[in-house]
């Protein structure tokens, strides 16, 4: 009798092996701030560490900038070394997502971010942890001000206010005559409401909100303020025009001006 109880043994110890391999295949976790970090590939060297320095950074950041608490939760940020392993893990989980190049996803318990490693992951990393920082502290954000924020604090801090491509584009686009339509941008419910030329209106008016003149920031932080407080924020256009009547006008020349 102790030969086959044997090799039950051993085969329950390799499969239970394996089957952990399987479901736990992070090599790297860090903890930082609200961030619980999981990676499959290594973040000790230096590239990897100055990524997760700007994460934190990137945290203290969104909120000082917007006056915001962050919640309780933490947020779980999933790092994949390979499209392949990123499809692989989001296929039961998140399938819907599975085609996106990086996500954010709000769940009832706490948020996650999925990224998988590629020239100039980063980027993508900052933009989906910029969502998951805003909802930590948020219990909704409007479609266009959420895009807005993480396109602006999606580039490393020292490119932000001046070295977003979406700035020269624009800048060309004012040339021929471009002009924002914030009450048009307000209506954007889903991503499928968002293009390329709404992310960039959203991003511009997030780069004067931040930057421009002290009313508009106070509008931005105000309104962000009663969300948080579970009112209803209203029209965010109205709120501005208020306090700034040539909003439209002010941010086209904040941008064409910004140095
Ligand atoms: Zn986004």
């Amino acid at each position: 009798m102790r030969g086959p109880l044997l090799i039950l043994i051993v085969w329950l110890a390799t499969n239970s092996s394996s089957r952990v391999r399987a479901e736990e295949p992070w090599v790297a976790t860090r903890t930082m701030g609200l961030f619980e970090v999981r990676s499959e590939f290594a973040l000790e060297d230096v590239e990897s560490q100055r990524i997760m320095t700007q994460i934190e950074g990137l945290q203290t950041d969104v909120l000082t900038h917007l006056n915001l608490t962050a919640g309780e939760q933490s947020v779980e940020v999933n790092l994949f070394r390979s499209q392949s392993t990123y499809r692989a893990f989001l296929s039961s989980r998140v399938p819907e997502g599975m085609n996106r190049p990086a996500l954010f996803v709000q769940g009832t318990d706490y948020g996650r971010v999925y990224v998988y490693r590629r020239r100039g992951f980063d980027t993508d990393l900052r933009h989906e942890c910029t969502h998951a920082v805003l909802h930590n502290a948020l219990p909704y954000v409007p479609m266009w001000i959420d895009e807005g924020l993480a396109e602006y604090f999606e580039p490393p801090r020292e490119q932000r206010s001046a070295g977003n491509p979406h700035l020269a584009s624009l800048r060309r686009s004012i040339f021929f005559g471009w002009k924002p339509n914030l009450a048009r941008l307000e209506q954007a419910e889903n991503l499928s409401d968002m293009g390329a030329a709404e992310y960039r209106e959203a991003w511009a008016w997030a780069h004067f909100l931040l930057n421009g003149p002290a009313d508009a920031r106070q509008v931005l932080s105000d309104y962000l303020y009663d969300i948080s407080e579970g009112e209803t924020a209203g029209s965010f256009q109205t709120r501005l025009l208020e306090r700034v009547p040539d909003a439209e006008r002010q941010l086209v020349n904040h941008i064409r001006l910004w140095r």
